[in-house]
Parts: structure tokens; sequence; C-alpha cells
């Protein structure tokens, strides 16, 4: 085994930065190439799909690309395996299916807008407002095509964690308030008031953003600017969510009467030809809508409490969760042997093993990536990240997949070496201390020496 140098220790829980290309945001039109093919991004108008289009762009999924289908922590899709010949089918299939994705920025609601009990602020009415308003500067080439801009109607199924550039969140009956540059908590706030004064504050924003050079994000406009734009910025007192604002998995009443089911794809990934039969038993069962949100989840729509608790039993059975406390949410695991042609390994089966036998691992301070090449499509990000390679795996303690590994372990070693790391955990792990820490902690050359001691 060999120690590498280049990962450090120091952002287990870190936001990731992308193994994009810079700026680059991959579209139904735009595909990007990855690992395994070209990969589209799309997220629906409204963040809303009937149940049947959702099954229509899961068949689509499959017969133009490799049918992997995800849903991103920010909740938008994503069709993977696609190649150039077959892109195109897709965008076609998904408008027959009267799928509309509307161009320019991303404008993400929250995911139960419009029918969550307690919500306080229509999000949908606040979007309207902004397209018709400053439909010119949203559809400019000139704005940064991943700039986000965010819509949070308060309730119980907010996006307070989902970071933005930019975001309007509902603070109270009829008033709302314009932050930019991070989530509920770490953004800066510039004005309140009511959805039009809103809307003209998000307005002045994309003026700002275009009048200061093409691409440009909110996080590079300068205090000053801010000022001049905002005059009365410093006097808009932050207000706080109040309680646990993260969307719950598992059901959920709603405002109409009915039920929402929320679900994780577990490892972050689904096959359509797992997705495809169970909504079609969730659309038998009564369920009328999908909407993706936040934490690779979806929320199926429309449902009685009975049908909610049918399909939350069955889920599992489909590569889905509807368990808060599932392990299995803490692990990413791309398409793998049998599904990518460049996977050196069953990466899913692999991920199930380390349910099973490596709890110790899977507390959510860290993400655990099984990845079946160095490409690392389905994590782009740090975490604990097991490579599938010629000869092996590779190990590495805190990094993407394509880093310089921390230990080299033969292909039959790799369950007890991540067994050996979840018992290493277990053991030396202080009071209240997490995964990640403990690891850190006990630092790289100690867990190496426990990985080779056995
Ligand atoms: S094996 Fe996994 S990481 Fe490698 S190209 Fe295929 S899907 Fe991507």
């Amino acid at each position: 085994m060999a120690l590498g140098e280049k990962t450090s220790f120091d952002s287990w829980n870190e936001p990731p930065s992308s193994g994009m290309r810079r700026g680059a945001c991959p579209t139904l039109v735009a595909p990007m190439q990855t690992g395994d093919g070209l990969l589209a991004r799309l997220r629906p108008d409204g963040g809303i799909l009937s149940a049947k289009q959702f099954i229509q762009l899961t068949d689509a999924a499959q017969r133009h690309g490799n049918g992997i289908v995800e849903v991103t922590s920010r909740g938008s899709l994503q069709i993977r395996g696609l190649r150039t010949e077959t892109f195109k089918g897709l965008a076609a299939d998904l408008a027959a299916a009267g799928i509309s994705v509307p161009s320019g920025p991303s404008i993400e609601l929250s995911p139960l807008h419009g029918l969550c009990a307690n919500e306080i602020g229509d999000p949908a009415e606040v979007e309207a407002l902004l397209r018709a308003n400053f439909a010119a500067e949203l559809l400019s080439p000139n704005l940064a095509p991943k700039l986000s801009i965010l819509i949070d109607g308060g309730g119980i199924c907010g996006i307070d964690e989902v970071s933005g550039d930019i975001r309007v969140t509902a603070i109270d009956h009829g008033v709302w308030q314009v932050a930019i540059n991070g989530n509920r908590q770490s953004a800066q706030t510039l004005a309140t008031g009511c959805a039009t004064v809103a809307v003209a504050a998000v307005g002045r924003l994309l003026h700002l953003l275009l009048s200061l050079g093409r691409h440009t994000r909110c996080r590079a406009i300068e205090q000053e600017s801010l000022l001049s734009a905002f005059p009365l910025m410093d006097m808009v007192k932050k207000t706080k969510a109040s309680g646990d604002r993260d969307p719950p998995v598992g059901t959920l009443a709603l405002k109409n009467g009915s039920v929402a089911l929320c679900l994780r794809l577990r490892f972050g990934q689904i096959r359509a030809k797992e997705l495809v039969p169970f909504l079609r038993f969730a659309n038998d069962l009564g369920a009328t809508e999908v909407r993706p949100g936040p934490g690779r989840a979806f929320f199926l729509v429309g449902l009685t409490p009975q049908s909610a608790l049918a399909l939350s039993k069955i889920a599992p059975e489909y590569g889905l969760s509807a368990d808060q406390d599932d392990p299995s949410m803490h692990i990413a695991a791309c398409a793998g042997a049998g599904a990518c042609a460049s996977a050196h390994y069953h990466t899913k089966t692999r991920a199930e093993r380390t349910v099973e036998t490596a709890p110790e691992l899977l507390d959510g301070s860290m993400v655990v990536h099984f990845s079946g090449c160095a490409k690392g499509c389905a994590h782009p990000h740090r975490g604990l990240s097991i490579v599938g390679a010629l000869d092996g795996y590779q190990l590495i303690l805190d990094g993407q997949a394509r880093d310089i590994p921390d230990a080299q372990i033969a292909g039959g070693d790799i369950d007890s070496a991540i067994e050996r790391l979840a018992r290493l955990v277990k053991n030396e792990r202080q009071a209240g201390e997490s995964a990640a820490a403990c690891l850190r902690r006990v630092g790289k050359a100690d867990i190496i020496k426990a990985l080779r001691q056995g």
C-alpha cells in the first residue's frame, strides 16, 4: 500500500469542488461528456411532472441513455449514458410527453410549493412575476449559465440548506426577503417587501450582474456595488428559519387533504428498469405528480395515507428508500460493472455490503463513494473513495476518485479493508465524535497502518 500526499483531511464534509468544466452546465440541448457517456440535466417547469410524464421520462432515459436516472442534491434530474446520436431523440421524446424545461438560469422552487400545509408564500407566483418582468435579462446569453435563483415559500418543505446566487424567501404572509450567496443561514440579506418589491430587487441584481460582465456570479459583486444598488441593505434584518425545515423522507400531509411520499434514491441513482414498474404501481395507487426535491429525493403527490404506506413498504425492492435514517443515503455509487464498460467492479454490490457490515462509516459525516473507475461520475466531490482499478482497488481517504490513492488494495481484500476501517472508527471514536472527525484525528499514517495490520 502506498500513502499519497495529495488529499487533505481538512474537508471531509465540505461542499465539493466540481469535476465539471468550470462554468459549464449540462442541459438537454448541450449534454456534458462524462465517463459513462453524455449527461443531460433538467429541471421541469415548476419542478413538477405528472406521474405519467415521469414514467415517459424514465422510459426515454432507458431508450436513449444507459437507463440510469439521478436526482441531484439540488433536486434536478440527470439522465446518464446518452450518446451523440441519441440525445436529440431524448429531447424530442420529452417534448412529445409535454415536458417543458424553461430556458435561462435555473429557478428552483421549494418542492411542495402550493401544497405544503404551512407554506406562507406562493413561489410559483413570484417566479411568474420574475419571468414576466425580466424575461430579457433572464434569457441573456451574458448571464452565468450556473446562476441559481431559489424561491422558497416557507413551510416544512423548504430549501434552507440549498445554496444559491439569489434567494427569495417568504418570511411572513405576503412578505419576502431577498438575499445572495449562500444557504438560508449564510446568505447576505439585501431587501424585504411584498412579491413586487422582491421581484424588483432580483431584477436589480440581474442588471448589476449583466453590467459587471459576461457570466458574473453574485459572489463576484463588490460590497460597494451592492450598496449602490441596495442603499438600505445594512438595515435589513435577517430572519431565521423556524425549526427543522428539511423535507422529511416518508409521508407528509398536504393542505388539500392528500398525502405526499418523499423517497430517496438508494446510493443516489436508480435504473429505469426498477423505477418504471414502481412508478406504474404508484400511478395505479393514485399518485398524480412527481416533484424532485433536494437531497436526491422526490415526492409522490396525490396519495392517500394507505397508498403512501403501501408504496413506502415496497420502495426498497425498487432501489428507493422511505426511511429517514437509511444509511445508504451517505453512499454514492456509480453505474458500475454490467452497466458501464469502464467499470472494474460491481459498485452497488460493494455498497450494499458496506451498509450491512460497516455502518460505523455511514453516520452522515462523509460520503462513502464507490466508483467503478477513476472518473468518479457519481460523486465528483471529496469523500471516502473506493475506486476500481486494473489490479484491484484504490482507497482515497478524503478526496475525489481521480486523486492520488492513499492505499492500493488487492481485489479479494476490499471487503475486509472496509470492515477494518469501520472497526477502527468503532474502537477509536470519542464521545460525540463523527466518523469523519475520528478518521481525521487518527490521521492517515495510523489508518494505513491499521489497514495493513488487519
Ligand atoms: S465506471 Fe463508474 S465512474 Fe467509471 S466511467 Fe463508468 S460510471 Fe463513470
